[in-house]
This record gives structure tokens, sequence and C-alpha cells, in this order.
């Protein structure tokens, strides 16, 4: 397989799990065969691109079987830094509306955490319809990575407070905290960024207290409230742009 193909020609795109490639043969399952040949309305022959998810992306051509690879594409279109969420849920759907932003935002990673003030608790069959969405936004958004959703944890037990060299940030509402932008600013470039954001009545005061206990800096995002659902969102786009602005200052596109 080749290095480049033929990007201007506009391809649908599917992403597909890994283990379904073989030889340079996708097997499409039946509900992808279904999306390709009855809804995007692609015939045998036709050019697809297959995305695996892990942020390998190819020219392929669809066949009896599914579809066969001819070439690898050097599409990049990941942040060059991890971005980690970690989302008090708000309540009814508006983790989905998370998902499809943080997707389009570039969030490599949500955790979700039940923090005092929670008012949902996700049925078992939430965390399924979350990554589904997570994968239907991917192909959406052109991301090479789905966006991956960790199970539903307790505030107590999230993998935040532990000690971790990423830095973390918990954005806070109404304190004299530093805005998250210039606490990037003030870092050198980084592999990760862990931030959180609470939920529709904010963190406990305990939770505060918790955080700081454990070396995590509490960070303005604004002097507005957002929403539980706007928070999130804000956070990670400061975080993907100065990321994608730092590497404009490297050599790429100045205005
Ligand atoms: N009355 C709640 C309070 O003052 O905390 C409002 C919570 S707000 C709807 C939901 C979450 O979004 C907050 O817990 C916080 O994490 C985040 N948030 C909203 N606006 C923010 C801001 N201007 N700066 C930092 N975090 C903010």
């Amino acid at each position: 397989m080749k290095q480049h193909a033929h990007l201007g020609e506009h391809l649908q795109r599917i992403v597909v799990d890994h283990n379904q490639i073989n030889d340079g043969i996708v097997h499409l399952n039946a509900s992808q065969q279904h999306y390709v040949h009855r809804v995007l309305r692609l015939k045998l022959g036709d050019r697809i691109l297959i995305m695996d998810g892990r942020g390998q992306t190819w020219l392929a051509t669809l066949n009896s079987q599914g579809a066969e690879l001819l070439e690898t594409i050097g599409i990049q279109t990941e942040l060059p830094v991890a971005i980690h969420l970690w989302v008090a849920p708000p309540k009814g759907n508006g983790l989905e509306e998370i998902i499809r932003q943080a997707t389009e935002v570039g969030v490599a990673h949500l955790h979700p955490i039940l923090s005092n003030r929670t008012l949902l608790q996700p049925s078992p069959n939430k965390l399924e319809r979350w990554r589904r969405i997570a994968l239907e936004s991917a192909e959406q958004a052109e991301r090479q990575v789905i966006l991956t959703i960790a199970e539903p944890v307790p505030f107590q037990d999230a993998l935040f407070w532990q000690p971790q060299s990423p830095p973390r940030y918990l954005s806070v509402t109404r304190r004299e905290v530093p805005h998250l932008l210039n606490c990037l600013k003030h870092q050198s470039a980084q592999s990760e960024i862990w931030l959180a954001t609470g939920p529709e009545g904010g963190w406990t005061e305990a939770e505060v207290n918790r955080a700081i206990a454990a070396g995590v800096e509490c960070v303005s995002l604004g002097a507005r409230i957002l929403r539980a659902v706007t928070a999130p969102i804000v956070a990670a786009n400061l975080v993907a742009a100065w990321y994608e602005s730092m590497g404009e200052s490297n050599g790429q596109e100045e205005c």
C-alpha cells in the first residue's frame, strides 16, 4: 500500500473495528453493508475511506466481501495533545450533546463521574448508546480516533484524584482562580491534559477541597456561568486552540 491518496475527490467514510481488517480486506458486518449500500447508495467498485478508529485511514474499493484497501492516507485531523474530560453528566441527554461536541473539538477520552450533585443515574444501556454516538460523531467530524468513553464512576473513585503526571484542571465558578488559558500559556507542551467540569449544581465545597488536596489546579473558564453541557466543550476547546496554534507558531500557516 502506498502512502498517499487522491484527496480532491469527496469520498464517504466509515469507521470499522481493527479486527475486521485481514490481509488488506475489510470484512464489513451486516449493518455496515446496509449503511454503505442502502444508506450511502454505493456500489461494488466504488471508492470509500476506511478508518480504524485508532488513527489509520485507507482508500478502499467496495467488493463482495466488504472492501479492499488500496492505499494508506496521510490525513491528520488529531490534536497533538490527548485531552481527557472528566464530566459530571448533566441530566437528560446532556452527555450525548457533550459527546458529539467533544468529538468535533478533538477530545480523546471522556470519563463520566457521578459527583455529589449529579442528578443523572445512567442506566446500564446508556454506555453502549454513548459509545455508538461517539462512533457516528467520529465519522461526521472526520476524526481518525474515536472518543473513548469510560464507565461512569463515583466521584471519589475517579482516577482524576490520584497523583499523576499529566496536568489536571478542575473548572470552578465564582472563585479567584487563574483562567485555564493562562495556565496553558505558562506550561510546556504536554502529551495529555486532564480537565474536569461539574454538574448543574456545581461541585460541593468538599469536592473542590478534595481536588486541591490531590494537587489539582482550580481554573476559571471566564466571568460568565456556563451550563454543564457547555463548560466541558469550552474547556476542551481552549486546550485544542492553544495546542493547534502552537503548531502554527512552529512554522505552519500564519495569518
Ligand atoms: N451554580 C453552579 C456553580 O456556581 O458552581 C453552576 C454550575 S455550572 C452550571 C456547571 C459546571 O460548569 C461547574 O461546576 C464548572 O465546572 C463549570 N463552569 C461553568 N461556568 C464556569 C466558569 N465560568 N468557569 C469555570 N467553570 C465553569
